[in-house]
């Protein structure tokens, strides 16, 4: 038995979030009746002429800058010829020759290591229309989605499992939803992957003939795809066979994948320069200006949150998995400036009534009032177990802090004579943990201070409560 090694390049289409199609004023909403959304530019009518989205040009350049890639001052689209039902013009609209940017990569953590991909070029084209099938027997063509832009990053051949090939799609729609240009939504059809697997005997450097899996609807099906389709080439290859060139698809029932069609090479298609627009020029100044929006992206974030503010590596991989996260720990974190215990109250307590959808996300409170509850904390007003209560009755009101912990009169009880009472009745309960204690285990003190706290139902001041038990205990 031949050992192989697989060979997987990502073809992702990644829809930009503007609110109109790349070349006509149609709106780009998802989920509108069929074919409303368009207008004699989408539906190719003849004599309509394309105009192109200022806005969706800056989102691609955003995506190329943040992907490292060099944006050229010039490019050029192209048609890209074909017939299908769902593509009323006959053609696409793409880049082909010259793409508006080329050679960036992207950094992905795959089993404690990072490796960095390559990506070949991003390029900016149109969608095509939705074919649904069997509605009252019919199939029918819905053109809401032709004409809506899309940023195509192909990547380097350069992904060695199914496992590299899923941490390179998650990092890359991280990056794409961190950059406001995407909502990373696989199940809706703006964020898609296309896998070119082949494999070749360990060692060899040359190329085995690939097949292409098509639209790949989900993060969990990715590496179950590319998984099978490695299995099936190896079984071929063993048995003597050869490899064809197609597109294939991948069924998640059977977990098998099945032939779509013989694949086409770029030949097929035909391309020539769009004759209805001209090259795109992009200045010096428009392009540092869309760096400019880029911000910082999510690994980096991840570092500084660790190197710099201190939190552990686990806390900030979940704080960054979302942009609202952390614009809301950021936010929190102006007002109390104690990153450690804003990301753990927001870790702990706030992601649990927080609902995130691709870029929009709810929480239930806001980042102020969470800055408000840990100053409470933090002065001894109020302790941490009292905190949890307060969040609980401040959640999605625009009640303060302060404010609960006045109505349920829940200060902190500081007044030491009462304190001092329950502290001596807990040491008088308690011997055997004392001797222990006097003996030299001072760990066991923490033990005592539990059990007042818990007979003065959390209310009690930690802090005053360890002295004096120090005090009483003398150990
Ligand atoms: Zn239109």
């Amino acid at each position: 038995m031949t050992d192989y090694e697989p060979v997987i390049g990502l073809e992702v289409h990644a829809q930009m979030l503007t609110s109109s199609k790349l070349f006509c004023g149609c709106s780009t909403n998802f989920g509108a009746a069929p074919n409303t959304n368009v207008c004699p530019v989408c539906l190719g009518l003849p004599g309509s002429l394309p105009v192109l989205n200022a806005r969706a040009v800056e989102m691609a350049v955003r995506t190329a800058l943040a992907l490292g890639c060099t944006v050229h001052e010039k490019s050029i689209f192209a048609r890209k010829n074909y017939f299908y039902p769902d593509l009323p013009k006959g053609y696409q609209i793409s880049q082909y020759e010259e793409p508006f940017s080329t050679q960036g990569a992207l950094d992905v953590e795959v089993g404690g290591e990072t490796r960095r991909i390559g990506i070949t070029r991003v390029h900016m084209e149109e969608d095509a229309g939705k074919n649904v099938h069997g509605v009252g027997g019919d199939s029918l063509v819905d053109l809401n989605r032709a004409g809506v832009p899309l940023c195509e990053i192909v990547g380097e051949p350069e992904l060695r499992s199914a496992a590299e090939a899923a941490a390179y799609l998650r990092a890359l729609r991280d990056v794409l939803v961190f950059i406001g240009v995407n909502d990373g939504n696989l199940e809706e059809g703006s964020f898609r992957c296309d896998a070119n697997v082949s494999i070749r005997p360990r060692g060899s450097t040359k190329l085995g003939t690939r097949c292409e899996l098509k639209n790949i609807n989900s993060f969990r099906f990715v590496q179950r795809a590319i998984d099978a389709e490695i299995a099936r080439q190896t079984a071929v290859l063993d048995a003597g066979g050869t490899i064809k060139q197609e597109t294939r698809s991948f069924d998640p029932e059977t977990g098998r994948t099945a032939t779509l069609r013989s694949k086409e090479d770029a030949h097929d298609y035909r391309y020539f320069p769009e004759p209805d627009l001209p090259p795109l020029m992009l200045d010096e100044a428009f392009v540092e200006r869309e760096r400019g929006h880029v911000g910082e992206l999510p690994r980096a974030k991840r570092k500084r949150y660790v190197d710099t503010l201190g939190l552990v590596p686990a806390t900030a991989q979940t704080l960054t998995q979302h942009p609202a996260t952390v614009r809301f720990f950021e936010a929190a974190c102006a007002v109390f400036a104690e990153p450690v215990k804003v990301a753990n109250f927001v870790v702990n307590e706030v992601l649990r009534g927080a609902t995130l959808h691709g870029t929009t996300a709810t929480f239930s409170v806001t980042p102020e009032q969470v800055a408000e509850l840990l100053k409470l904390v933090e002065s001894g007003t109020i302790s941490g177990k009292q905190a949890k209560d307060v969040f609980a009755a401040i959640e999605n009101t625009t009640k303060t802090p302060l404010e609960v912990v006045e109505e349920r009169g829940m200060k902190v009880v500081s007044d030491s004579g009462e304190l001092e009472a329950a502290c001596a009745r807990v040491v008088a309960a308690h011997p055997s943990q004392v001797a222990t204690i006097k003996a030299g285990k001072k760990g066991v003190l923490g033990f005592l201070v539990g059990q007042v706290m818990k007979e003065t139902k959390g209310s009690a001041n930690p802090k005053l409560v360890s002295e004096i038990l120090e005090r009483l205990v003398g150990g």
